[in-house]
């Protein structure tokens, strides 16, 4: 078993993480279908794909129908679709709160659970999260995204325990900081909230990662191609850190 030939959903697949993984998979031998909600980024990618917002249940039904329709049962999902806002915590509103859930949370669980059945009926599947070290530890400013974060792993390690005896597996990986056009945003925010300088606020962002860089978008597809292959058969309900010894 490896991911050649299977039917792969990827959200977020038109930027960043979720587009390098979209394109590796693809590489392997997968068909790849990406969800996301700007038409513009998920066309650039020249794969099939579905607008789709993970956080509204009717739409990811609608997506998965539409994906089926063109390219059958669906084997793999890599829930990445994710957005993180930086606040501190005495400004941070329900609002916010819900915002992120809905996104890094729920978003994952209803494209899990859309395609949960497919898996079941052919007795293979892997759900892949996209969650972050802010998953496993806590950062400051960022504690609506860190608890929605923290929560993916607990909906991977539990889940992965009710669905062991069928073939299905659910893992999260979880990177640092990777450049990506998530970590733009960040940078800048850095920058017009501090004055510091680009590479001043960058290093200040390496700092967290032992090996002093970003993590590139590569090492989370490869991660995330391994999860589907037959050697990683046994790995079940893990948060997989990938951050150069940070965690
Ligand atoms: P990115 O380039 O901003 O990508 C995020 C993707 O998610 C975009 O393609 C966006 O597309 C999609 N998206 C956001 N909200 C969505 C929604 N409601 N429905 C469907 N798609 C949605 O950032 P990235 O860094 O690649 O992030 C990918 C994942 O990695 C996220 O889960 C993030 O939390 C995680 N992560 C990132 C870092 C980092 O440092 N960059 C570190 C650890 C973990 P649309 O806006 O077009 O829908």
């Amino acid at each position: 078993m490896s991911v050649s030939g299977k039917h792969v959903i990827v959200t977020g697949g038109g930027s960043g993480v979720g587009a390098a993984c979209a394109a590796l998979l693809a590489q392997k031998g997968a068909t790849v279908t990406i969800f996301g909600r700007t038409e513009a980024t998920l066309a650039a990618q020249s794969l099939p794909y579905q607008l789709c917002d993970v956080t509204d249940v009717g739409t990811v039904k609608s997506a998965f129908e539409a994906a089926r329709k063109n390219a059958g049962p669906v084997d793999v999902v890599v829930a990445n679709a994710g957005a993180a806002e930086s606040m501190p915590f005495s400004k941070t509103t329900p609002d916010l709160l819900h915002d992120m859930l809905s996104v890094n949370l729920i978003g994952v669980a209803n494209v899990w659970q859309a395609a949960l059945a497919d898996m079941k009926a052919s007795g293979w599947g892997r759900m892949i999260a996209i969650a972050s070290t802010a998953g496993l530890r806590g950062y400051p400013y960022v504690t609506a995204y860190c608890a929605a974060k923290h929560a993916v792993v607990g909906l991977t390690k539990s889940l992965a325990k009710e669905l062991a005896k069928t073939g299905i597996t659910v893992n999260a990986i979880c990177p640092g900081f990777v450049e990506t056009p998530m970590l733009e945003r960040s940078i800048d925010n850095i920058m017009a909230k501090t004055g510091l300088g680009r590479e001043e606020a960058e290093n200040t962002l390496k700092a967290d990662n032992p090996q002093g860089r970003f993590i590139q978008t590569d090492e989370i597809a490869e991660m995330a191609c391994w999860l589907c292959s037959y050697g990683a058969r046994s790995v079940n309900g893990q948060a997989l850190s990938l951050s150069g010894g940070e965690l």
